[in-house]
């Protein structure tokens, strides 16, 4: 029978419980502590404390399934069949205590024992950096077969000075059936671009310190951060053709055709992506909202703010004119409820925090959406390639289109969009509010935001690690 994404979750935990980890909950969404990251974006991003040596833990060894956002994979949604902005990230770490040989052998333990997860050794690849000898050694001695081992200078985590070392990913072969390139394309291997093989697992092996002059020295205590995407893992135990087809998003997308009442999954693949957008922006701003976040126009608001309008304008994609994202927090609190029972309980809160978002975006949208449609209308009738910057601007300032949403909208119809037109009208009204507010704090605040967001997430955490090696 197959196993429901609560079940592997749980295996995962408890695999690494029984190698002497403490589970870890789940931290919030919103860093604690931490003002360098607009939000927990993987496992060891709530462990930075023992990883710098400011905490020692009560245990050397933690696992956890780490509720985590990446507002860098926003347009890689429904696109790609493996990416989310909330998605869970399992992991195992080790602060000082074992090292690449227990991390590999345990890897490859949970991944192919018919005890647990007990996928065909013959599916998994793995890749490893060309200098660490070692990783491959230990892979080997492991079981994985040479001609499943693949070097990649690419597999070196480094972020310019701290902590750093090679890394190992693991890669599921879902067959060319699954692809979108040729056998024969270049991109076609393990870590390429392409959707025959998912990378499952990245175990990062911490043993260097690169320091400020260039040089590389060996920590004395070496440390294992691990990351592997719970609905990709999933989306191999239940077959599915992407993330979506798995019972941790198919619910919500039953429940999106019913508000339809128009369209159904699996028929159009551009409605598909609107299906799967709306399933993973349900999930992502119902999370950001129970964890204490608020739809406003600056940081951890702003990305709440366009995640909503963008599930809005893609429910106008499939029909939907009235507030209806709001309808799909149970369904998620009902999905994730093995694991996040607080999601039911606040789901009224979050409810109605969602709906006056939306009613509030649906006021002004049709507006909008018609001054777009002109608006690119009267841009390919000129012969010209980018939406002017006076009109985007008007498009976010009255009618509340976050400037990606407007570029997206373009893409899609071919066009590209005047980004120094729309600078300098927000430069202009920045200078109005100036004049306007003499003494009022600066209105520096969106332009910041919007390199912010943009800014990749994926572990930026570590850009602020200090001292390493002090764990006693
Ligand atoms: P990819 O190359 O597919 O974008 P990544 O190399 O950026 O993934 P890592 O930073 O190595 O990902 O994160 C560790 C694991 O977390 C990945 O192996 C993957 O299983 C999962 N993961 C990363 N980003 C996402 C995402 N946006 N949605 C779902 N799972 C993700
Ligand atoms: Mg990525
Ligand atoms: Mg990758
Ligand atoms: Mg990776």
């Amino acid at each position: 029978k197959e196993l429901s994404s609560a079940q592997i979750r749980q295996m995962y935990l408890d695999f690494f419980a029984q190698k002497g980890h403490d589970i870890m909950k789940s931290a919030p969404l919103v860093p604690q502590d931490d003002p360098t990251l607009l939000w927990i974006n993987s496992g060891v991003a709530t462990m930075k404390k023992y990883f710098d040596g400011s905490v020692v833990p009560k245990n050397h060894r933690m696992t956890s399934s780490q509720k985590s956002i990446r507002t860098n994979d926003i347009e890689n949604v429904g696109r790609t069949a493996r990416h989310h902005t909330l998605f869970e990230m399992l992991g195992n770490f080790s602060i000082g205590d074992y090292f690449k040989k227990e991390a590999i052998n345990w890897a490859w333990e949970l991944l192919t024992s018919k005890d647990w997860f007990a996928l065909d050794p013959e599916k998994l690849y793995i890749t490893v950096y060309p200098k660490d000898t070692d990783a491959k050694k230990i892979w080997l001695e492991a079981g994985v077969k040479e001609d499943h081992i693949y070097e990649d200078e690419d597999n070196f985590w480094d972020i310019g000075e701290g902590p750093s070392g090679p890394d190992s990913e693991i890669f599921y072969d879902r067959g060319q059936a699954m692809n979108n390139v040729a056998e024969d394309d270049p991109q076609n291997y393990p870590g390429g671009e392409n959707e025959r093989y998912l990378e499952i697992w990245n175990i990062v092996f911490s043993q260097f310190n690169h320091k400020p002059d260039g040089t590389y020295e060996e920590l004395p205590h070496k440390n294992i951060d691990t990351g592997m995407g719970l609905e990709r893992v999933v989306s191999v135990f239940q077959n599915a053709k992407t993330n979506f087809e798995t019972d941790l998003f198919m619910p919500l997308i039953k429940e999106t055709e019913k508000l339809s009442g128009k369209y159904h999954y699996g028929q159009d693949p551009e409605k598909d992506i609107s299906f799967k957008v709306i399933a993973d922006h349900a999930r992502a701003v119902t999370f950001a909202i129970g964890d204490g976040a608020l739809p406003s126009n600056e940081g951890r608001g702003y990305v709440i703010r366009r995640l909503i309008r963008r599930a809005v304008m893609h429910g106008q994609k499939l029909g939907i004119d009235q507030a209806f994202l709001y309808k799909l927090v149970p369904i998620v609190g009902q999905i994730m409820e093995a694991a996040y029972p607080e999601i039911l309980e606040q789901a009224d809160y979050i409810q109605k925090v969602i709906r006056m978002e939306e009613d509030r975006f649906n006021e002004t949208l049709k507006d909008g959406v018609a001054l777009l449609d002109d608006l690119i209308d009267q841009t390919k009738a000129a012969g010209q390639t980018e939406l002017s910057g006076a009109g985007v601007f008007k498009l976010y300032d009255t009618y509340g289109f976050p400037y990606e949403l407007t570029l997206e909208y373009a893409s899609d119809n071919g066009l590209g969009v005047d980004k120094v037109g729309f600078d300098t009208e927000m430069e202009k009204q920045r200078e109005r509010a100036r004049n306007a507010r003499s003494g009022a704090k600066s209105m520096g605040v969106q332009n910041g935001l919007l390199t912010d967001i943009t800014t990749p997430s994926e572990y930026v955490g570590y850009s602020q690690l200090n001292a390493l090696g002090t764990v006693e």
